[in-house]
């Protein structure tokens, strides 16, 4: 068995960290351990938040701010905890500048929606050419509704952003910066702090995309200096359905809403209405507040472990995961060769095996991994690469996950090598 070249996280790398406590790691696939490896499509929830998901539906039900009875008074109160839990977690300045929204796509689709009265034809929006199509698609319809153009920062062979294109990229007309912190694909941690602070001197608006990074990095929105920060709770070892748009509450004054309905509005008449306060101005309809109960949960199991020993552990298991696919030999890896320059997840192409037949051999052997674009084409038609396999480790991540994994593709190239 190998050791990591980080000896301080040996340990944690034998054993994950806080494994016991996801109830669905213990399954099998077949007759084999589950060894789980698509943490960035989705992480497993801690039994915590599946307890609270279960309490809400058993004890509380109701729907948030309306009717004075008990129960909705405690299920607006868990729907306002969740809101003050995740503004005090990612250090944002006021609970009022947190919105509760679906996910970071729906944020996202929010935040391109909301500015748009404030630009002009010919105004531009700069992204990078490794975003996920929930940070492209969205500032494209925007784009096309309102004549703008869309500008990118290239990414370098070596998966990082080129920044020195940024003086030239930064233009008069730039209105809107958006960029991920943690790329899905590459893996590349990118200096979002750096890009917000350039940005800001310009009083270009900056958007922080961080659906990879929240629960895997230590994530500081005063830190990041961004005017909007979004990710979902669903890869932070929350429930699905459920997300967040972090701003100033000055900045969210700005934006205008997208979807209307009830619960968003403060006075309606048949011809016109006008709006609530922010940050319920955008949350229109019944919220997944069974949700929203739930993630305080996954926040106090990260809490309780400390973002930073997260961040040593999936940091430990990418070095060690870079190692054991450098040894096989014959593979392209993409992003940063340092694993303290990326996030925990490696992307892969194996020229002998597509990745859509990897994946499927590797389930034979419980390993669960994604095969595909990873909803970033522009990304693959970038890298030469049709799909890339990918590995995503979380804090429960174990040594013998990715010993399971390598097994998996020498495997897999016996079969292809037939
Ligand atoms: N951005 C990035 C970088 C992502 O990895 C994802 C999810 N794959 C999203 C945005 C969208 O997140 P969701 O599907 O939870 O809305």
């Amino acid at each position: 068995m190998r050791q990591s070249g980080r000896s301080t996280d040996v340990d944690s790398l034998a054993t994950g960290l806080a494994r016991d406590r996801f109830p669905l790691l213990a399954r099998t696939i077949g007759d084999r351990p589950l060894h789980y490896l698509d943490t960035a499509a989705t992480s497993q929830k801690p039994e915590a938040v599946l307890a609270a998901l279960a309490h809400f539906y058993r004890h509380q039900n109701a729907n948030v701010h309306r009717g004075l009875n008990t129960l909705a008074e405690e299920a607006t109160e868990a729907y306002e905890r969740c809101r003050r839990r995740v503004a005090g977690w990612v250090g944002a300045p006021d609970a009022a500048g947190v919105v509760i929204t679906r996910g970071a796509t729906s944020s996202l689709n929010l935040l391109a929606h909301g500015l748009e009265h404030l630009l002009l034809p010919g105004d531009e929006i700069l992204l990078t050419e490794m975003e996920h199509h929930a940070n492209l698609v969205p500032w494209q319809m925007l784009a096309r509704r309102r004549g703008l153009q869309l500008r990118f920062i290239p990414v370098r062979d070596d998966g990082e952003l080129d920044l020195d294109r940024l003086p030239e990229l930064l233009g008069e007309r730039t209105r809107v910066v958006s960029l991920v912190h943690a790329s899905n694909v590459l893996g590349t941690v990118n200096p979002v702090a750096e890009v917000a602070d350039r940005s800001r001197q310009r009083g270009i608006l900056t958007v922080v995309d961080a659906a990879q990074s929240a629960g895997h990095l230590p994530l500081d929105f005063a830190a990041v200096g961004a005017d909007f920060l979004v990710f979902s709770a669903h890869k932070a070892y929350g429930p699905m359905g459920l997300g967040f748009l972090v701003a100033r509450p000055e900045a969210l004054e700005r934006l205008e809403p997208l979807e209307g309905g009830g619960e968003m509005i403060e006075w309606v008449d048949l011809e016109s209405s006008t709006w609530a306060e922010v940050p319920r101005r955008f949350e229109a309809g019944t919220p997944n507040v069974a949700a929203a109960a739930a993630f305080p949960a996954a926040i106090d199991l990260i809490e309780e472990l400390g973002a930073p020993a997260i961040r040593r552990h999936e940091a430990a298991v990418t070095a060690y995961a870079l190692d054991c696919l450098q040894d096989l030999g014959g593979l392209t890896i993409y992003g940063p060769a340092d694993s303290e320059r990326r996030g925990g997840l490696v992307s892969f192409w194996d020229p002998l095996v597509h990745p859509h037949d990897l994946s499927t051999i590797l389930d034979r052997h419980g390993v669960v991994v994604r095969a595909g674009h990873h909803c970033a084409q522009p990304l693959h038609r970038r890298l030469g690469v049709p799909a890339t396999t990918r590995a995503s480790f979380g804090l429960y991540t174990r040594r013998d996950d990715i010993d399971a994994l390598i097994e998996g593709i020498r495997d897999a190239r016996k079969v292809f090598a037939r």
